[in-house]
């Protein structure tokens, strides 16, 4: 980063929403992890830290009383683990705009770590309210952000904060750095051919990622629910398989201009067919096109396991967003597990592969093959916002 930390308080935006179980117990560190090596960067050049985040949705989930629930959506559960995680003590203010965080954070000597309450439990926060982000920023010298999961939202302490701060000032964290890097990488200079592996329940929430790629991918695999939508498209007998009616015409328009473009669509041809959106249900191999009434399509077929993945092994570059089927039912997992597993291979081969949003994320996580993939991004709308081509507000705020 490149900034003089030395005797600095550096305000962090960090994106420390992480799962906690009934007792406040961390499920998974994974975002305190990714954090680490901005932390660690200003405490060894001489600064101080003041890491601020929010948790959760508080003021969506009021008691029933009408106030907010701080002991469910505390960051104080964090403070032991991120401790241990840093071997620094961690200082920890109950309130992150109160005249004691205030004087918390003055008092902060270089080498020492100061968390902030959960910038949620003000209203402000969400509503991108000038006055807390002033007084936010009144806490640090220099403000960083390193909250990539958070950098499509305009809010007080994840874009309006950094308005005040010169851009000598300010930077982006060393894992938001290389979540731009990687994601640039892939949508300016890939390595051809570039596969891009689409999948998920929905078309709709895709379409602009669809007609990006047009222009940037060689081969655009789509699997999951969205697959039947272009099937029924394309004159496909679906059952009662998900389909957006709305979408048709658009679904059709968007595999007339990958012909123009000469991008390759696939696919699947087979799917695992099931009579009921269940575990339980009775299933079997199916032609995605003559799928029965009552029945639906839950994941990819045996034969577009095997498209599926001689596409993938034969790229230079991968980016994967959203699983091929129904990966959280144990029957209909296989088409997913078996696309973590074609990237895996091919990075072994050389290619580079991204995966970024919520559930391909999870399944990869899932089949134990996170590390044999080059990138996993920890912002699933930011980095579909990012992938779209879209200005991210806590990117712009910084990068002015
Ligand atoms: P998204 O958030 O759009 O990436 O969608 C992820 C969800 O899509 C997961 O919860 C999957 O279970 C679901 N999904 C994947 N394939 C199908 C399918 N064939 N039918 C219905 N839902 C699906």
């Amino acid at each position: 980063m490149n900034i003089d930390f030395k005797n600095k308080r550096a305000l962090i935006r960090v994106d420390f929403n992480v799962p906690l179980d009934s007792e406040g117990n961390i499920t998974d560190n994974t975002r305190m992890v990714k954090a680490l090596p901005t932390i660690r960067e200003v405490l060894e050049k001489g600064g101080s830290v003041i890491l601020m985040s929010h948790l959760g949705r508080p003021l969506k989930k009021l008691n029933e009383d009408g106030t907010i629930n701080k002991e469910k959506f505390s960051l104080k559960y964090l403070v032991e683990h991120l401790a241990e995680l840093i071997m620094v003590d961690v200082k920890f203010a109950d309130d992150c705009a109160s005249d004691e965080a205030a004087l918390m954070a003055s008092e902060l000597k270089p080498g020492e770590i100061l968390l902030l309450e959960n910038t949620r439990f003000y209203e402000g926060e969400t509503k991108g309210d000038r006055g807390l982000a002033e007084k936010l920023a009144g806490l640090g010298d220099v403000f960083v952000n390193d909250a990539f999961g958070t950098a499509h939202r305009a809010h007080a302490s994840t874009a309006v904060v950094a308005d005040y701060f010169t851009a000598e000032h300010k930077t982006l964290g060393l894992l938001m750095q290389k979540e731009v890097e990687n994601a640039k990488k892939v949508m300016y200079s890939p390595d051809r051919p570039f596969t891009a592996i689409l999948g998920g329940a929905k078309v709709s929430d895709k379409i602009q990622l669809i007609d990006r790629l047009m222009e940037k991918a060689n081969k655009i695999i789509i699997g999951g629910g969205m697959a039947y939508t272009f099937v029924k498209a394309q004159g496909g007998h679906v059952g009662n398989s998900l389909v957006e009616e709305d979408y048709l015409d658009l679904a059709n328009t968007l595999l007339e201009k990958a012909k123009n473009e000469n991008v390759d669509i696939i696919l699947p041809v087979d799917s695992i067919i099931a009579d009921g959106f269940s575990n339980e249900a009775e299933f079997r191999a199916c032609p995605s096109d003559q799928i029965p009434d009552g029945w639906m399509g839950l994941d990819i077929g045996p034969e577009a396991i095997e498209d599926f993945r001689k596409a993938i092994l034969d790229s230079g570059t991968i980016l994967w967003n959203g699983p091929s089927g129904v990966f959280e039912f144990s029957n209909f997992a296989k088409g997913t597990f078996s696309v973590a597993q074609a990237v895996a291979d091919a990075t072994g081969k050389g290619a580079f592969s991204l995966i970024g949003g919520g559930d391909s994320v999870a399944a990869i996580n899932k089949s134990g093959l996170a590390e044999k993939v080059s990138f996993i991004s920890t912002g699933g709308g930011a980095m579909l916002e990012f992938l779209e081509g879209k200005t991210l507000p806590g990117i712009a705020a910084v990068e002015e």
